[in-house]
């Protein structure tokens, strides 16, 4: 059943943009004299997102509908990771697949649709100390009595031009998305631990071969995933070697056709065909805002309550790849996100802030 909004949208564009609730400016937010968001800014708000990935949306989405007038933070890539990529097969609803950017798009209209207040703004600090958090972009400060984090994650890539060019063409940095494209191909992984083993190990229910090429002699991976990794009949491989470039055409349409690749022994380079490179040597989350003020595990995940997105400190929940370095796809971003807006209602809900549930 199809849902109206419990509330009139407020027509809070300052300018024209993607949707309806787009706000995008350069300076000061309070010297804006027409500008909707001097409200956001002089008021504490029940809740502010920072993220715009399927995390951040979907908590707009969620926090929108329960009348709280969220305020989104897009950060420097709107739209999240799967702005880089091209075919989203796996995300629910879409039987045919559906772009990456074209599916945050649809994400940003559904929050906006029901007033999420959308700013194009990166944030630059936090402070979680108080009874009420603040967020503040440069010198514009912003109150919220709930924050929810959905900051996401980055994959490491080698740092190639080519991998830029042939990204989401036959370049991936995740196996779960892009296997299935590499049906009866040949693949090159590139990495050492367990996250290259486990991708390694995933795309030979694919490709008919995977080459992991690893710059060392040995795995710093789990013996356990070494030996799943050398126990396959698929795997092979290729030791004390970088990929130096990635080769392929461009015209007319963009593929892989092979990789350079160079010893890291001896210098020399060959090249060699292949169909796809997986850059799997791991992920950073983007958790260096929260540096001291909330807990995060050896790699900078942000630590939560097991099923729950709530941190230690009251008011401050955390979803998405942020807080998970196991699943990372779209619908389980995309389903904490949810989980943290529910809780950061039944939170202000326990702050008497707001009067309605969900
Ligand atoms: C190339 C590629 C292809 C992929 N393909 C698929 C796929 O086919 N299917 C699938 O399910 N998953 C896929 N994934 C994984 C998927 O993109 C992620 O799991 C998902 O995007 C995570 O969502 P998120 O909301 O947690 O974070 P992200 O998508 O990483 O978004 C994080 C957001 O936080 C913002 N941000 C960061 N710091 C700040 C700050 N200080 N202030 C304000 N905002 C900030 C960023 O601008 C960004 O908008 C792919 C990933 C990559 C890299």
């Amino acid at each position: 059943m199809r849902a109206r909004p419990k509330k009139p949208l407020r027509p809070t564009s300052v300018k024209a943009g993607f949707g309806r609730n787009h706000i995008s400016f350069t300076g000061s937010a309070a010297k804006c004299p027409r500008c909707p968001i001097i409200k956001k800014v002089n008021q504490i708000q029940d809740v502010i997102i920072v993220g715009s990935g399927p995390a951040g949306y979907t908590a707009a989405l969620y926090a929108a509908r329960a009348n709280l007038d969220p305020t989104l933070f897009t950060g420097a890539i709107a739209g999240g990771q799967l702005m880089i990529t091209t075919d989203v097969e796996n995300y629910p609803g879409f039987p045919d697949g559906i772009m990456g950017p074209e599916l945050m798009g649809l994400f940003r209209a559904q929050a906006e649709r029901f007033g999420t207040t959308v700013i194009e703004q990166h944030v630059t600090k936090v402070d979680f100390s108080g009874e009420t958090h603040k967020v503040w972009v440069g010198e514009q400060e912003y109150s919220a009595r709930t924050v929810i984090i959905a900051t996401g994650a980055e994959a490491k890539w080698i740092g190639l031009p080519s991998e830029i060019t042939f990204s989401g063409y036959g370049v991936s940095a995740c196996a779960t998305c892009d296997g299935f494209f590499f049906r009866g191909k040949e693949v090159i992984v590139v990495g050492g631990g367990d996250t290259a083993m486990e991708e390694a190990n995933f795309l030979t229910r694919h490709a008919s071969k995977v080459y992991v090429v690893h710059r060392r002699s040995d795995l710093r991976a789990s013996k356990i995933m070494q030996k799943r990794a050398f126990d396959n009949p698929k795997i092979d491989f290729i030791w004390n070697a970088t990929v130096e470039e990635i080769l392929g055409e461009t015209d007319p349409l963009k593929k892989v056709t092979g990789a350079r690749l160079k010893s890291m022994l001896e210098g020399k380079t060959w090249e060699m065909p292949i169909d796809g490179v997986f850059v799997a040597i791991g992920h950073t989350p983007n958790s260096d805002l929260f540096t001291g003020m909330l807990e995060m595990d050896e790699l900078g995940y942000l630590i939560v309550e097991p099923f729950s997105s709530r941190t230690k400190i009251p008011g401050v929940f955390a979803c998405g790849d942020a807080a998970d370095h196991v699943y990372r796809q779209a619908v389980t971003a995309a389903g904490t996100g949810c989980m943290a807006a529910i809780e950061a209602e039944r939170y202000l809900e326990a702050q008497q802030h707001v009067a309605h549930a969900l």
